[in-house]
């Protein structure tokens, strides 16, 4: 496709590639050719930090040629079915299927449909037991088991301690069969090759001679300068996220027991406030972005964050540049870093609470210092932020109706205390989601609460906030809470559903309805209750840093 045809499509830029500060070198014949895909639309992939960190890296490697591929909208999605033309990359338009490697950065299991989407449409086998090209790496999950029809290979953990090793050995495999590859590149530390094993009473077991066992779940324990992204890329149309950021850490040092993502990114691990600010500066000098902001997991527990905030603000403030933190957790010193950010944007401030009742806060772990949430929140009314936003959850283990009820009564407590200080209310908008015991956390064994529980508390809690008018509920999507559910824990007996329900999506039905997951699991003589009351399979090959990967991560 040439770029005057993407005219045709909204938003063309998404499909064009050439942003400002790209340095992209014209594939060789000898080169490795990859093309780092993301299934999501451009939009939201490149605003994808650890998507940004390699696909600079694979850029910069000798004798391998990167490319980018979206998961394109629907126009473009439509036409390209309709004619049986392929998905293509975004620098040079090559067909996905041309390329030796398609490198997936997937990290949300309702992106599954997606990522066979973006497969199909670039005309490449869904089945890889029919499939010698191109190879198809996946790095990111938590759970890779629905997966392992599709996907060749996946990376565990963390990409960078393994980066050189890993790319040396697909680029010396290049020639060789995809069974020899899978041979060279298992001896490589994170790499998992699902050929290599097989499912015996729900814990997976070595079958081939080479399958290592367990694996090791890789992070980068420097977490040095070398890894992030010097040449941001100036995309011509808005992110999700548009801005420059700098990851100041990896992990979380709190302890809240329903959260996967301190176990996946454990141990908890700090940059030096001075390197995360030479980051930040050259980001800023080599870009001109109006806002940057600082990453990670509860960035208000970086130890150096006041000292941080204290170097940076004088260059940024002289610039007019707003910096941005993600939400924040009142644990103490929070109120004393808003009042330091006092000349950032007014966006609304961000306070994930998860539940009203201390108790049950202690029980999921969840620390908050009520103090500073309530010094915060009359900071917010003097400092004109008109908007407040939380994030609670519901369908927490032991959780009683009486317990919901309470974020009413606190948030209407929160806002009188704006009210006190400003003489009216904020606007508070409050996310509710439904809790998902996920593995790898404590709660790994729970079950999560049913439909009908769930959707008696919804309604108990609308009802109770009705009269207060500035408060705005918006609860997540019960079917997209489920699956979520349920990929993130099945075994590799899903896969083939997976495929299934992927056909019928194809077909024009919707991936959400629970009743085709059920109708087609039925057809395969399985029940999706099945999925759900067994062991989760995968931790069985699995270890970290030496120990079980459960029991170091805790
Ligand atoms: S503070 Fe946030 S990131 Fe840290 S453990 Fe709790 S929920 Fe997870």
């Amino acid at each position: 496709m040439r770029d005057t045809d993407l005219l045709k499509f909204q938003r063309p830029a998404r499909y064009l590639g050439k942003e400002q500060n790209l340095e992209f070198k014209e594939p060789q014949s000898k080169d490795l050719r990859v093309c780092l895909c993301f299934p999501e639309i451009y939009e939201v992939g490149m605003s994808n930090l650890g998507f940004r960190i390699v696909y600079e890296f694979f850029s910069n490697f000798e004798g391998l040629s990167c490319e980018r591929c979206f998961m394109p909208a629907e126009d473009l999605a439509t036409y390209l079915q309709e004619r049986r033309e392929p998905l293509f990359s975004l620098e040079t338009k090559t067909p996905l299927k041309d390329f030796d490697l398609l490198a997936f950065s997937l990290n949300y299991e309702l992106n599954f449909i997606n990522f066979l989407k973006m497969i199909s449409l670039g005309g490449i086998e869904l089945d890889k037991s029919k499939r010698e090209k191109p190879l198809i790496i996946v790095g990111g999950l938590t759970n890779p088991e629905p997966l392992v029809s599709f996907v060749d290979i996946f990376f565990l953990g963390e990409f960078e301690p393994q980066a050189n090793t890993f790319i040396k050995a697909l680029k010396l495999s290049k020639s060789l069969s995809k069974r020899e590859k899978f041979s060279a590149l298992s001896e490589i530390e994170g790499v998992y090759i699902p050929d290599f094993y097989c499912l015996e009473r729900n814990s997976l077991q070595p079958k081939e001679k080479e399958a290592k066992f367990p694996l090791t779940w890789q992070y980068y324990q420097e977490f040095k300068d070398n890894f992030y992204p010097k040449n941001w890329l100036i995309p011509y149309i808005p992110l999700v996220f548009d801005r420059v950021q700098a990851e100041v850490q990896r992990g979380c040092p709190n302890s809240c027991r329903f959260c996967q993502a301190r176990c996946v990114y454990f141990p908890y691990r700090q940059r030096p406030p001075a390197l995360v600010k030479k980051h930040l500066i050259s980001l800023y000098e080599k870009t001109g972005y109006e806002e940057i902001s600082l990453s990670g997991l509860s960035v208000i527990d970086y130890s150096s964050l006041e000292e941080l905030l204290k170097e940076i603000i004088p260059y940024f403030e002289k610039r007019k540049v707003g910096i941005l933190l993600p939400s924040l957790r009142p644990q103490g010193k929070a109120s004393k870093i808003l009042k330091l950010l006092n000349f950032a944007k007014k966006t609304g401030l961000t306070l994930a609470l998860e539940t009203a009742n201390p108790l049950l806060r202690r029980k999921i772990g969840k620390y908050i210092d009520i103090d500073d949430l309530k010094e915060l929140v009359k900071l917010a009314s003097h400092r004109q932020y008109r908007v407040l936003k939380f994030y609670f959850m519901i369908g927490l283990p032991g959780e009683s109706f009486e317990e919901v009820l309470e974020i009413g009564s606190f948030l209407k407590e929160l806002a009188l205390l704006y009210k006190k200080e400003k003489g009216s209310y904020p606007q508070m908008n409050v996310t509710i989601s439904y809790f998902i015991p996920k593995p790898f956390t404590d709660f790994e064994k729970e079950k999560m609460a049913d439909f009908e529980e769930l959707i008696k508390k919804k309604d108990l809690l609308k009802k109770s906030v009705r009269s207060l008018r500035f408060i705005k509920l918006k609860f997540s999507n019960y079917r997209v809470s489920f699956l979520e559910y349920l990929l993130s824990r099945a075994n590799r007996r899903i896969s083939p559903l997976l495929r299934e329900v992927f056909l019928k999506v194809e077909e024009g039905a919707d991936y959400l309805d629970l009743a085709l997951w059920k109708e087609l699991s039925q057809k395969n003589n399985l029940e999706l209750e099945y999925f759900l009351e067994e062991e989760f399979s995968f931790k069985s090959i699995i270890k970290k840093d030496g120990k079980v990967f459960f029991k170091s991560s805790v």
